[in-house]
């Protein structure tokens, strides 16, 4: 492997932007599905109500940070504030009140990681996992979704990674490849280090919106829409982002000392995060900075086996992108 490998783009890539525009129009949700979306989070307001007038019900994730494909399950947080109830109480409760009406496989999940209650509404047809209190996720759902509003480029991108991840069985955290969170971080750390750059640093600019969440604080620049067309400087095509990208992971980027770091707009390093080393099962052989929770690395999950077959993903889609006659068809055939 040559670091910072030097290579000139194939000459025909802007005509790929075609195609890859075609997959990404074909994987947008249709106004009716977010209706029913809408529809579904009302009935679950109007139930959690009835037992807790106080609680609040928001959507996050790919349903709330517009980087959801059509299809997608939807991802609910109850903020709550019972002092006297543990977690897995909170959640056995909700599932109580949720089964009685007429949703179906409602089931608490209170062991898992991260405690949820999953269930399925058989009028929508939507699926819908409702954790709790866990508001970070909520505020970096809103991160995501500020930074989409900046440059349609993100959201065509992080569609067509997403969905090359998926058909190469790379979005799986339980197999040690990364979550589709950890791809939109990269695709947004790709576009803000571009030249001219597509997406500025908003956690770096005078914070007009700013909270503190489990003692995080949070604060960014939210209002973008006064940024104008921040990326008008850089011309690059759609296909020549999804080249650039891969590119990037599988000749350009640093593995072994750098961490990519979607808050400070550019890279940091591992020595300096102390991530140099493997403590317990997290180990850092690619490292993703949370934008909120610096102290935690998206690619923890990410072993000495499954970096291999990541970076071997990268290599293949990016000599795909450059010498292939048909990319978007040998791009995502499954694995
Ligand atoms: P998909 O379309 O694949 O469901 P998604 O955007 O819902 O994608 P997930 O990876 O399922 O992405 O994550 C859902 C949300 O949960 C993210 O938007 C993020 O707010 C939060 N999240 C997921 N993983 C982490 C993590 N490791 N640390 C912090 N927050 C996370
Ligand atoms: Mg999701």
């Amino acid at each position: 492997r040559t670091f910072k490998r030097q290579m000139m783009c194939r000459r025909d890539i802007d005509s790929l932007s075609v195609p890859f525009l075609a997959i990404y129009e074909s994987l947008i949700p249709p106004e009716e599905e977010k209706l029913k979306q809408k529809q579904l989070l009302g009935l679950l307001e109007k139930l959690v109500s009835k037992e807790w007038p106080m609680a609040r019900l928001y959507l996050y994730g790919s349903c709330a940070n517009s980087f959801g494909v059509s299809k997608s399950d939807i991802d609910v947080c109850l903020a709550i504030q019972e002092v006297d109830m543990d977690k897995s109480k909170i959640i056995m409760k909700l599932a109580d009140i949720l089964q009685s009406d007429n949703l179906q496989n409602v089931q608490a999940l209170t062991r898992a990681r991260v405690p949820i209650v999953k269930l399925m509404d058989p009028v929508t047809g939507i699926s819908c996992d409702i954790c709790i209190n866990n508001l970070l996720a909520v505020v970096n759902t809103k991160l995501l979704r500020d930074y989409a509003n900046i440059d349609t480029r993100l959201r065509q991108l992080a569609f067509i990674i997403k969905h090359w991840a998926k058909s190469r069985g790379v979005n799986e955290t339980y197999h040690g490849t990364l979550s589709s969170y950890a791809y939109v971080l990269m695709c947004i750390h790709f576009l803000q280090q571009r030249r001219p750059a597509i997406l500025p640093c908003l956690q770096g600019m005078d914070a007009t919106y700013s909270v503190t969440v489990d003692n995080v604080d949070c604060a960014f620049f939210d209002k973008v829409e006064k940024l104008g067309h921040f990326g008008r400087h850089n011309k690059e095509s759609i296909a020549h982002l999804v080249w650039g990208f891969f590119f990037y992971w599988a000749y350009c980027h640093d593995y072994a000392n750098s961490v990519i770091s979607v808050r400070t707009g550019s890279t940091i390093s591992k020595r300096d995060k102390d991530w140099t080393r493997r403590v317990g099962n997290d180990r850092h052989l690619i490292c993703i900075e949370d934008p909120f929770e610096i102290s935690h690395d998206l690619g923890r999950v990410v072993d000495k086996r499954s970096i291999k077959v990541l970076r071997e993903e990268f290599e293949r889609a990016a000599d795909i992108m450059q010498y292939d006659p048909n990319p978007c068809v040998k791009l995502f055939e499954p694995y």
